[in-house]
Parts: C-alpha cells; sequence; structure tokens
C-alpha cells in the first residue's frame, strides 16, 4: 500500500506541465510585436492579453477603463520600457507589489543604438555608448532572440512548473527567428544601397541589422507637427534625387508625405513597426518583419522613372 502511494506521487512529480502547477500566471502584453513572442513562448500554455491593438500608435496611446483593468489584474507585464510606451510609465508604477514588470527593452543581449537628431543621416546608426537611445529595439532579429530568452526566464520563475515547457518554446522560437533573419538578409540584399526616407524614426535597428541606406525620417517625434523647415530640408533632397522611396505608417496621417511627393519621382510606400493590420499571435513577428522586408523591395527595386 505504503508502495502504491510512493508510485503514485512520483508519478505526479513526472507527468510535467499538463497536470502541474496550477493555473498559469496572467500575462499582459504592451505591443502587437512583444505580444507575438511572449505568445510563441507561452504556446500550449496560455495566451497573453495585448493592451495596444488596431492602428494606436505606440508612443502616444490613450489608456481605456478596460485597459485599467487588464493592467491592474495582470501578474506579469511585459513591455520595452517607459522610453517606448510612456503612456504606460506611472500606471505600472502603481502596480500591486507582488506583479511582475518585465521591461523587455533594457533585458539581457538586448543592444540599443543611439537616438539620432533630425537632419539627414550620412552613415549607419550608431550602438549607444551613454545618453538617449532608440526605444524600436525589436526590429533586430538578435534582440528579438535576446527578448525571447529574457520572456522564457522571466515566465519560468514566475510559473516554474512549466519551465520546461517554456525552454522549449522559446528554443523553437529562436531557431524560427533564425531563419527568418536568413531569408530577409538575403531577399533585401539587392536594395542595399537604394536611398529612402521613413516616416518616424522607428527603423534603426532594422537599418542597422541589415545595413540598408535610410537617409532621413519625416520626424523624430511623430506627435508634433512637422516644420516648414524640415520640409524644405527633405524636398530638397527629394528633388535631387537622393530618396527613390518615402514611407508612410499606417499609424499616422499621410498629408505630409503627399506634400513631400508632390510634382516629384519619389515613390510612396508603407512600413509599419507594429503589425496594425496583422492579427495578433505567434506568427505576427514573422510576419511583421516580412512586410517591412517586402515593402522596402517592393518599392526600391522598382525601376527608376
Ligand atoms: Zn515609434
Amino acid at each position: 500500500m505504503r508502495h502504491r502511494v510512493l508510485v503514485a506521487f512520483l508519478l505526479t512529480l513526472i507527468a510535467g506541465p499538463a497536470c502541474a502547477g496550477g493555473s498559469p500566471p496572467s500575462v499582459l502584453v504592451s505591443i502587437k510585436p512583444v505580444h507575438s513572442l511572449v505568445a510563441a513562448v507561452m504556446e500550449g500554455v496560455g495566451t497573453p492579453a495585448l493592451l495596444i491593438g488596431g492602428g494606436a500608435s505606440e508612443h502616444s496611446y490613450a489608456l481605456k477603463p478596460s485597459d485599467a483593468h487588464k493592467i491592474a489584474t495582470a501578474g506579469i507585464v511585459f513591455w520595452i520600457g517607459p522610453d517606448l510606451e510612456t503612456f504606460l510609465a506611472t500606471p505600472l508604477a502603481n502596480l500591486a507589489a507582488d506583479a511582475k514588470v518585465i521591461a523587455l527593452g533594457h533585458a539581457n543581449g538586448v543592444h540599443r543604438l543611439a537616438a539620432r537628431a533630425a537632419g539627414l543621416w550620412t552613415a549607419l546608426p550608431k550602438q549607444a555608448a551613454g545618453g538617449r537611445t532608440n526605444p524600436h529595439v525589436w526590429l533586430d532579429p538578435d534582440n528579438a532572440i535576446a527578448m525571447t530568452r529574457a520572456i522564457a526566464a522571466a515566465l519560468s520563475q514566475a510559473d516554474p512548473a512549466r519551465a520546461r515547457r517554456y525552454a522549449a518554446n522559446a528554443a523553437k522560437e529562436i531557431g524560427r527567428i533564425g531563419a527568418l533573419d536568413r531569408r530577409l538578409a538575403a531577399e533585401l540584399a539587392p536594395v542595399r544601397t537604394r536611398p529612402y526616407i521613413v516616416f518616424h524614426d522607428a527603423y534603426p535597428y532594422f537599418e542597422a541589422h541589415y545595413h540598408l541606406n535610410a537617409i532621413a525620417a519625416v520626424t523624430v517625434e511623430p506627435e508634433r507637427p512637422v516644420g516648414p523647415r524640415r520640409i524644405a530640408t527633405l524636398r530638397d533632397a527629394i528633388d535631387a534625387g537622393n530618396a527613390l522611396c518615402i514611407f508612410r505608417e499606417p499609424q499616422f496621417s499621410p498629408a505630409v508625405i503627399q506634400t513631400l511627393a508632390r510634382g516629384t519621382a519619389v515613390r510612396i510606400g508603407v512600413l509599419d513597426p507594429l503589425g496594425a493590420d496583422i492579427p495578433a499571435g505567434p506568427d505576427l513577428y514573422p510576419a511583421l518583419m516580412s512586410a517591412l522586408a517586402g515593402s522596402l523591395v517592393q518599392c526600391l527595386a522598382a525601376p527608376n522613372p
């Protein structure tokens, strides 16, 4: 009898994640690309909640009452950090003491690029050496891999009964990101030197990783109207043939892009750093990165008019 009890006890120990550890932690994620990585690590365990879906900007989201509830009831919150989702800094600071808040933009292994000034760029973005940095870190696949590791570590710490599942999912996701990266590098190679202008400075990590040739952003602060001097500088660059494409974003009004392009040969494309039109979930991250590469190649590879 005693022997049978011992066997039953041992069986519960080795049965693993399916029946161990109670319910998984309730997880909330700020933006779609990070949500995608978290969803991949949580596959088969649960689905993380998402704060900013749809076409809202990552910089100026207005929290709804239902969001306040989501935040208040979360056990773990993943976000990039106060330099990106500024609107979350105060609500997260007021969270219950036992809630975990993980700023993935500052996780181990995530490299940061220095913030760039307005004006025309003549070199690839530089690694940060103190000072302000650009917060759009997820658009470098190496950073996405480091973030995936940090997500698995945080989930395992909060939910040790499922640690092996998180580790296995993370390993699979890291393999998938590696394969995606190799495919995108090959796809983008033919347009590396082609000059283009982006709407806001959201892509330096993509640009640096794939050695692309962005020459300027229409705005450094997407919430502010673009001044006439800046428009004149960009217009001069376009008139001189120094940009083949100018990319608008679904989160912002394209009026200023049309002003810049009017009467010139510059082509207008779309880049979206968040994946507004891509369904949220584990497949969003590869779809988002593929869409960025696809838009760049489609616009920049077209023959000159
Ligand atoms: Zn941004």
